[in-house]
């Protein structure tokens, strides 16, 4: 690839937010593309809508697929630039004078060709720098997506606790209404207590003044009574003797 190519096929697959070449491109609603990681920062603290950064449309989605196609030409984008930028700042083994272009997992070194060909190097596995560049962001990347993870499990958490504080505040209210309700309750049942107790009273008063009454006249007519026998006993012996015969007061006798 030459440099103005390169050059041309670096832009297109730019990132609008970092401004360097996509990692792991998503494509959102609106069409636009930017690295999952930027994106993940974009809209981190979950503002809603979720705007394009570049035109500002609306997406509806918190969460994309990658684009493979841009993914791929990114990393072979990246390639290309290495290797161009390599031809004129690559490092040289001192030693056998060629270009350190294999990287050593184990060591964590870079190496030329017949440096990895080395005894000490012979159970290593040796990568040529990009690909093991390309491994190492694609575990960054990773680790990345399970931090997000994390964050997110965490604010669901989050969430559940305010929830359970919101629960105990309404119990709360609950209890004091049902309370309230039943307090209410009870004054209506003593009202209802109260004035039956009354009524009953009131009953009673009535009973006791008829009966009263009804007693006050018995004994005047028992007094009446009294009274005429009394004026019998005084009569002449022959007359209250007859007029027991005759028996007036016979009636009067059924009362007792
Ligand atoms: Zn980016
Ligand atoms: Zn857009
Ligand atoms: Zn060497
Ligand atoms: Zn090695």
């Amino acid at each position: 690839m030459d440099s103005d190519t390169l050059q041309v096929f670096q832009s297109e697959l730019t990132c609008s937010i970092c401004m360097n070449c996509f990692l792991d491109p998503v494509t959102i609603d609106c069409g636009h593309s930017f690295c999952r990681p930027c994106l993940s920062l974009c809209w981190e603290e979950g503002q809603t809508p979720r705007s394009c950064p570049e035109c500002r449309g609306i997406s509806e989605r918190p969460h994309f697929k990658t684009n493979i196609v841009l993914k791929r030409l990114s990393s072979l984008t990246r390639q290309a630039r290495a290797d161009h930028d390599h031809h004129s700042e690559e490092q040289i083994c001192e030693t056998h004078q060629e270009a350190r272009g294999l990287f050593c997992e184990a060591d964590q070194t870079l190496l030329c060709g017949p440096c990895s060909e080395r005894p000490e190097h012979a159970a290593h596995s040796h990568s040529p720098i990009h690909r093991a560049a390309e491994e190492s962001r694609e575990k960054l990347l990773t680790r990345i997506g399970s931090l997000w993870k994390m964050r997110e499990e965490m604010k669901i958490s989050m969430n559940q606790e305010t929830e359970k504080k919101k629960m105990v505040h309404l119990r709360k209210v609950m209890i004091k209404l049902e309370y309230q309700r039943m307090l209410l309750l009870l004054r209506e049942e003593e009202q209802l207590h109260l004035e039956a107790l009354e009524r009953e009273a009131k009953e009673i008063c009535l009973q006791l003044i008829e009966s009263v009454f009804r007693m006050t006249q018995q004994r005047e007519s028992l007094k009446e009574m009294c009274r005429e026998l009394t004026e019998m006993c005084h009569k002449p012996d022959t007359e209250l003797l007859q007029v027991r015969k005759e028996g007036p007061s016979s009636e009067r006798e059924t009362l007792f």
